[in-house]
């Protein structure tokens, strides 16, 4: 084996020399960097119109958070401004990103088993303490180690005796070309060091990543609310959806996009010292996380949706009027909310009924509304999104009222009055 240079010789086994080759991307020919710019938009849109399908077909009634009333009068936006504001957000988002990655070293392949090998040498180093622990509760490790390995148990015999491992040796070829013997780590330690590269440090560096973000989103989130000028200036664009839906996630003002959003995650990225790899995933699954909180409906078999129980559900409750002022925690735990008291506690089902039937009477009263139309046109016209959620005015609209009215019929029978409406994770019925 060749060996660092630099390494001194003592007890220890010696480090592996390394080559640098920078790392290839990880779908030629775009760089890395750029992908974990663009992967994140691709599952944002791709998310959010498979929502939008099923939100339009009305295929899952049962689960839905809202009815197709309550998306037709509560928004005070149109789909086309959302749209155009979230596209807004991921050009600036894009921009940063390359702007950022401008500065970025180049990444590398090649040192892996050099740092797997100072892992197992950290190991190697904390072993000498097991026999002084073990002696403070009285146990003689030494001797323990003896019988131990006399019975064959050599490994154990090693760690318990401080990391003495006599059998393993490695030959190496030194700089100036002549053989020699150095102790070498054992299997069990190059496992140990290989986990806790490959696995354990990733998964620190994912969960410091998302408790920034939590930490990020939660205080500034609520600054926004507290602070009346912020809340007016930029946060309160994103309050004109009372009912969420997927692409509504990054519905916001860009500043407050670029503030949350791009700077928390970009912090996030960069105070984990995660690789280019791994902000790919990190920010990727940030968005989908996002989109899947703004979804509209409380899925029983959706997994993002009881990872944790921040999830559409409970943000939905901060995007009613009544709420607004609970439930600051985004993206990923509720643990802001709830250490810091800002959880919304008490029932929710009757408020969620009554915005239902105001929605509902809303519909029933408009005069510009007919019902002469057949569902199949129904359900066409409620996919034409501006005139649906904006302006209750003109013929798509009319149309859309009778699948409303369809839609109470079902709602009346079976839907909303089942179990919590559909939500089963308890959040709609605390
Ligand atoms: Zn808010
Ligand atoms: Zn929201």
């Amino acid at each position: 084996m060749a060996v660092n240079g630099s390494v001194v010789f003592d007890d220890l086994p010696p480090l592996p020399a390394y080559t640098l080759t920078p790392r290839p991307p990880l779908l030629s020919p775009i760089p890395d960097n750029i992908l974990a710019l663009i992967l994140p938009i691709v599952a944002y849109w791709g998310l959010s119109m498979i929502y939008h399908f099923i939100d339009v077909n009305d295929y899952f009634p049962q689960y839905r958070l809202h009815t197709p009333a309550e998306v037709l009068k509560r928004n005070h936006v149109s789909r086309f401004d959302v749209v155009k504001d979230v596209v807004l957000q991921q050009v600036v988002q894009t921009i940063a990103g390359m702007l950022m990655g401008y500065f970025d070293p180049v990444e590398c392949d090649g040192k892996e088993e050099y740092d797997i090998a100072v892992w197992a040498r950290r190991l190697r180093i904390l072993q000498r303490l097991v026999p002084r622990v073990l002696a403070l509760v009285g146990v003689d490790a030494l001797g323990l180690a003896k019988n131990l390995s006399s019975n064959g148990h050599t490994m154990l015999a090693g760690a318990l005796a401080g990391g003495n491992y006599p059998g393993a040796t490695q030959s190496l070829i030194l700089e100036n070309g002549t053989e020699s013997v150095a102790p070498a780590f054992t299997g069990w330690e190059l496992a140990a060091a290989g986990f806790i590269y490959w696995y354990f440090i990733p998964a620190i560096q994912f969960a410091w990543a998302v408790s920034v973000v939590d930490t990020w989103q939660y205080f500034l989130h609520r600054a926004m609310h507290l602070n009346r000028w912020l809340y007016v200036k930029f946060h309160s664009r994103h309050h004109r959806l009372y009912v969420p839906y997927a692409f509504g996630a990054l519905y916001n003002h860009p500043v407050e996009g670029f503030l949350l959003d791009t700077a928390g995650t970009g912090v996030a990225f960069l105070t984990a010292r995660m690789t280019n790899r791994q902000s790919i995933w990190f920010f990727t699954f940030s968005t989908i996380k996002t989109v899947d909180d703004h979804c509209g409906y409380a899925f029983p078999w959706d997994p993002l949706q009881h990872i944790t129980s921040n999830n559409a559900a409970y943000h939905d409750i901060h995007h009613q009027s009544w709420g607004i002022k609970t439930n600051f925690s985004q993206p990923f735990f509720t643990i802001w909310d709830r250490f810091l008291g800002t959880q919304w506690k008490g029932d929710v089902k009757l408020r969620y009924e009554r915005a239902r039937e105001t929605a509902q009477r809303l519909v029933d009263n408009d005069p510009t509304q007919s019902t002469d139309v057949t569902a199949d046109e129904a359900s066409a016209a409620n996919s034409s999104n501006e005139s649906a959620v904006v302006s209750p005015e003109g013929p798509t609209d009319s149309n859309a009222r009778t699948r409303l009215r369809r839609k109470t019929a079902t709602l009346s029978s079976d839907g909303f009055k089942g179990v919590n409406h559909g939500v089963t994770s308890g959040v709609l019925q605390a």
